[in-house]
């Protein structure tokens, strides 16, 4: 009975989102035949707020803000002003009067305004912060990611933005690439999965409490062939489809309601005018309703950077063409628009690609309600930045760091233990939280992050002050390169050792984002080796603590640790939840969503061909190759033990069209009661592309008690152990696919091939 009155229940609201959706069609249609061509075009266009105020405090100017949005009737806003975090009250205002003016336009429709949310509201003071999405994908998490998103839509509307420019859906596949850190991790499971939980999270029921997620940034960007922000992948069709699409096609499905273009290229061809992926791919395949909106410049740098527009003109010409909703200007909008409205009186951008666009957009809006709460307002929203919220970045943050050594079990410490921290990440907001943070590159967190504790200030409340010491050793120059460091007094940190039983050496990387974080060596920085080395010298057990956005080489200096600890980049919680860890009032229960290299130039992922790791010793000619990570995709250890035992298939024979059933026993061994992640791996053991050694296609995060004993099952659709032809096409052949999960594995057997 239940059941069916759920159902039922089910059944109306999907009838009632129908209507409105059918409702809303209507209203859009009315409107696009009212609108004239300037303001279709107003309405694909979005400005940066600097164009239109500045000062600080931030004011509007009232002139430019009548020129954007009633002479020029646009569309869209984005960004803080003099790249500072506001607080919610001055967002609220600033938002208010953009929306005021939009009233005067002779369609009243209200501007929407968006928001980088990288880690929570990244422009909002006060918001609240979690780890960096790479530390998400490390909690194997998908109920904190999206709780995560609940948060950080609810925040977004505390301020009055209806718009989050999140997710990144990009694979963390390039350890070089300065965004690393901003994705999941460099599987397309794992992204898809907590990509989706996140967008859910965000969106809601796209209601006053939620904000439209924007996907980042379609597609392959994360993957240059330089491992530079903004350059040239390499990728051939069929890769795409393998590794890229999967991710955004879930985000998608999942109803995400925009999407941001990849700002560089993919083979020679600049995204933003790639029509096959924007139209083709992502509007008719993908079915995506919602709009696109192109990154920073990215139009401009079609012509300006990419040189394949010979103008301006020519580069919107070839954007909108391409299927380019928005353009993201985001300063020089008078020449967007008057190029656009040219293009169409000639002919070159046909109306109805402007009324596509156009209707998209207001879709998105009307979804949003803002024609009838075009504001939102802080008053409205109680619970913004409690103690709950803070909570749920904690919990986040506490369950992404991940233990990658503990020799003898050193760790958890005594919460007696004498404990010197140094090294440049030990007393900073700034490099716990990473760019994205009250600013575009962080530089500017110590100032609005006072509050929380650094890893130092968090070891000293969880050690008693009187426990700890501290000695830098080595300090980031703030107002420099985000690489740049200097040796600040070494003989310090050694003199300070001789009095500690251990040394908290907390390295990694200062905070940076996109272009200014390019880097050309992998390793960690001369100036952290040198003081790695210096401690090891002293004989003391270290406890490495890594605060970086990218796996930083460690290979010279690992075997002089005792105990390594990854934080990633955890927020403002993060420290809080390293010295809990430490302490043990935590069991740690991250694993790297990631391959952790040992050399800078072995940066093979874990999804990999049978090639890239070979014994294959015939005679004279052994050509082997080393599959040599510092520490594999999901690795990460407990205070417990947990084993695995009793793996079980539903059956040993599989046709296409069914489904596998795969379960397996785990138990708590130790004595504390601990979180553990299952991961499932399949293999295909014989294809006619070059199979992937192994690809996760299932994962549960499952928390047991000392002792205690879960069961957890899987099911996999067969067809999802279809590989891309070269055709372009799934294909899934006859053979035999092993399913692993942990020390435990059972061979299946497909009997029928198809293509589709
Ligand atoms: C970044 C995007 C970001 C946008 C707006 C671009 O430079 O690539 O990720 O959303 O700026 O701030």
């Amino acid at each position: 009975m239940l059941k069916q009155i759920s159902a039922v229940i089910l059944f109306a609201s999907a009838t009632l989102a129908a209507n409105a959706q059918q409702n809303n069609e209507a209203k859009i249609t009315a409107l696009i035949n009212k609108m004239t061509l300037e303001e279709k075009v107003g309405q694909m266009a979005q400005i940066t707020v600097d164009v239109i105020g500045g000062g600080r405090p931030f004011k509007l100017n009232a002139e430019k803000l009548k020129e954007a949005i009633v002479t020029y009737k646009l569309g869209s806003v984005l960004n803080t002003s003099d790249n500072r975090a506001l607080t919610a009250t001055a967002w609220n205002e600033v938002v208010t009067q953009i929306q005021n003016e939009a009233k005067n336009t002779s369609n009243k429709i209200p501007v929407i305004y968006g928001l980088d949310d990288i880690h929570g509201v990244t422009y909002l003071a006060g918001a609240t912060f979690f780890p960096q999405e790479i530390g998400q994908g490390a909690t194997f998490n998908r109920q904190l990611v999206h709780n995560g998103g609940v948060i950080t839509g609810y925040e977004s509307r505390a301020a009055g933005i209806p718009w989050s420019f999140s997710p990144v859906l990009d694979l963390g596949v390039n350890p070089l690439w300065p965004r690393l850190w901003e994705t999941y991790g460099e599987d397309p499971y794992l992204v898809g999965e907590l990509g989706k939980a996140f967008v859910t999270g965000v969106q809601g029921n796209l209601g006053k409490e939620n904000a439209a997620v924007s996907l980042k940034h379609f597609l392959a960007y994360s993957d240059p062939k330089s491992g530079k922000d903004r350059t040239n992948a390499w990728i051939p069709e069929h890769y795409l489809r393998e590794y890229h699409f999967p991710a955004f096609r879930e985000a998608v499905k999942a109803g995400a309601r925009t999407v941001m273009v990849n700002s560089a290229m993919i083979n020679g061809v600049p995204t933003h005018i790639n029509k096959y992926l924007l139209t083709d791919v992502l509007k008719k395949e993908f079915g995506f309703t919602g709009f696109v909106v192109s990154d920073w410049s990215d139009i401009e740098n079609i012509a300006k950077r990419d040189h394949i527009a010979k103008d301006n003109k020519e580069a919107v010409m070839l954007a909108i063409n391409a299927g380019i909703d928005m353009s993201m200007i985001p300063y020089n909008y008078k020449a967007f628009c008057s190029d656009l409205i040219a293009l169409v009186k000639e002919g070159k951008v046909s109306q109805s690609r402007i009324d596509d666009a156009v209707r998209r957009i207001l879709r998105v809006k009307f979804e949003l309600d803002l024609f009838n709460n075009p504001v939102t307002y802080l008053k409205d929203y109680p619970k913004f930045g409690n103690a709950d919220f803070e909570k749920a970045a904690y919990n986040t943050a506490a369950e992404s760091i991940t233990l990658l050594k503990n020799t003898n079990n050193i760790l958890p410490l005594s919460k007696n233990a004498k404990i010197l921290v140094t090294g440049p990440n030990a007393n900073s907001m700034r490099t716990l939280n990473g760019g994205w943070s009250y600013s575009w590159q962080g530089e500017k967190t110590e100032e609005f992050a006072q509050q929380y504790n650094t890893i130092l200030e968090a070891m000293q409340k969880e050690f008693g002050a009187s426990n700890i010491s501290f000695e830098q050793g080595v300090a980031y120059k703030m107002n420099k390169k985000y690489f740049e460091d200097s040796v600040v007094n070494m003989d310090a940190v050694t003199n300070a050792a001789a009095n500690a039983d251990y040394v908290l050496l907390c390295l990694g990387e200062n905070s940076y984002t996109e272009k200014p974080g390019d880097l050309n060596d992998l390793n960690l920085s001369d100036n952290q080796l040198m003081l790695a080395n210096a401690v090891i010298k002293t004989g003391k057990k270290i406890i490495l603590v890594l605060n970086e956005g990218r796996p930083r080489i460690i290979s010279k200096i690992e075997p002089g640790m005792a105990a390594i600890v990854h934080t990633y980049l955890p927020g403002n919680f993060g420290g809080d939840a390293l010295a809990d860890i430490l302490s043990g009032d935590v069991n740690p229960s991250g694993k790297l969503p990631i391959t952790y290299p040992r050399y800078v130039n072995a940066l093979t992922n874990y999804i990999h061909k049978p090639s890239d790791a070979t014994a294959n010793p015939q005679g004279a000619y052994d050509y082997s190759a080393d599959f040599n990570p510092q520490y594999q995709f999901g690795y990460g250890f407990s205070y417990t033990n947990f084993n695995y035992s009793n793996l079980q298939v539903n059956k040993n024979s599989f046709k296409s069209n069914e489904t596998i059933t795969v379960s397996v026993d785990v138990k708590n061994t130790g004595t504390r009661s601990g979180k553990e992640t299952v991961l499932v791996y399949v293999s295909d053991l014989i294809a006619s592309l070059a199979p992937d050694v192994k690809r996760l296609r299932g994962f549960d995060k499952i928390e047991l008690a000392p002792g205690e004993t879960k069961k957890v099952s899987f099911t996999i659709p067969v067809k999802q152990l279809a590989f891309i032809n070269l055709n372009n096409k799934q294909q899934l052949e006859a053979g035999d696919f092993k399913i692993t999960i942990g020390n435990l594995s059972s061979t299946i057997t497909l009997t029928d091939s198809i293509n589709w």
